[in-house]
């Protein structure tokens, strides 16, 4: 069982995230990631797309090395902004050729002064959808956020247009956050909407503080005050302060669980140490 539509409705899915490497030395300490993660039997990997097809090519290598060189069934990620119809059609050609079952359709960002980017036939992730579900070759998923996302005018709004590709879509995946309540918000409204399909919950454990604060600017994510208080605890220890990180992901994952969370899906930004403490302390870790 490959769609991750069929493996959600089988049960929770644990997932891990890549990003394609951009030279000699990344691949090797990738390829050694993956091998340390692969013990985990993971439901399946997703593999990023840099903006306007930046990666298109080293995306597709390393979807298909995962799909060829490891059981693991990969998800490649694909962003419509600064495609045309003509090159997404012939990306899902190559992808459906090689066995590919599962894509991740994201609108991606336009150029930063929000002028639309040049020979681009795409303003929105749900004008992929429709182009992928008329292949009927592939499980669809969309990326959801939690706070909302940052160019959403209001919250009616990003829910409404959320609610209306993942409608079209067969679940969606979350960018991080550290509430638990955000997460049970947004699958309220989206049940307010009447849209039940699965989300799952993305997950970046802290391992360095300045870095994900970084990314949370950019996504719209918030970085509460105890989870900065509490990464602080260790000073200058930075060994210390990944062991914290971990600790508020575990406890965080640990609440999803209970909650019934669908899925749970790691970024892992390819280093494998962090999700392996977070598998051990959750029990998850599968027995030899
Ligand atoms: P959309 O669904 O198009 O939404 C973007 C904005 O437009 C939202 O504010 C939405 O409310 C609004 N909107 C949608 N439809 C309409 C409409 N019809 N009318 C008016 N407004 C509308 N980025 C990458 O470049 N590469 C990756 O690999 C990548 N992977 C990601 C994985 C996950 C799990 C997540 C959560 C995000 C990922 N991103 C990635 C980031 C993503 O590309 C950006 O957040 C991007 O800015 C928007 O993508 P989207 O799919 O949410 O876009």
């Amino acid at each position: 069982m490959a769609r991750i539509a069929d493996l959600l409705a089988a049960g929770p899915t644990y997932s891990f995230e890549f990003f394609p490497p951009k030279n000699e030395a990344g691949w090797l300490s990738l390829g050694r990631t993956i091998a340390e993660l692969e013990d985990l039997e993971p439901s399946f990997v997703s593999v990023t797309y840099g903006a306007g097809g930046s990666t298109r090519t080293r995306t597709a290598d390393l979807v298909s090395w995962v799909k060829r060189q490891t059981p693991i069934p990969p998800m490649a990620h694909l962003t419509c902004h600064g495609h045309s119809r003509h090159e997404i059609a012939d990306i899902l050609i190559d992808y459906r050729a090689e066995g590919v079952e599962n894509i991740l359709a994201l609108g991606g960002d336009p150029p930063a002064d929000g002028s639309p980017a040049p020979g681009s036939d795409y303003r929105y992730s749900s004008e992929l959808v429709d182009d992928i579900r008329s292949t009927g070759a592939f499980s669809i998923g969309v990326a959801a956020h939690p706070e909302l996302h940052p160019r959403s005018p209001d919250r009616d709004s990003d829910r409404r247009h959320l609610a209306s590709k993942l409608r079209d879509a067969d679940f969606a995946i979350t960018q991080f956050f550290f509430e638990v309540d955000h997460y049970l918000a947004l699958v309220d409204d989206m049940g307010a909407h009447g849209v039940d399909k699965p989300i799952v919950a993305g997950i970046m454990p802290v391992t360095n503080l300045a870095q994900v604060s970084r990314m949370a600017h950019m996504s719209g994510a918030e970085v509460p005050r105890w989870l900065v208080d509490r990464v602080a605890k260790a000073g200058d220890d930075a060994d210390d302060a990944a062991r914290i990180g971990v600790e508020i992901a575990t406890e965080l994952c640990a609440r999803l669980i209970e909650a019934g969370a669908p899925g749970l899906h790691f970024y892992t930004l390819n280093r494998s140490s962090a999700v392996r403490s977070i598998y051990t302390e959750l029990g998850l870790t599968p027995s030899p």
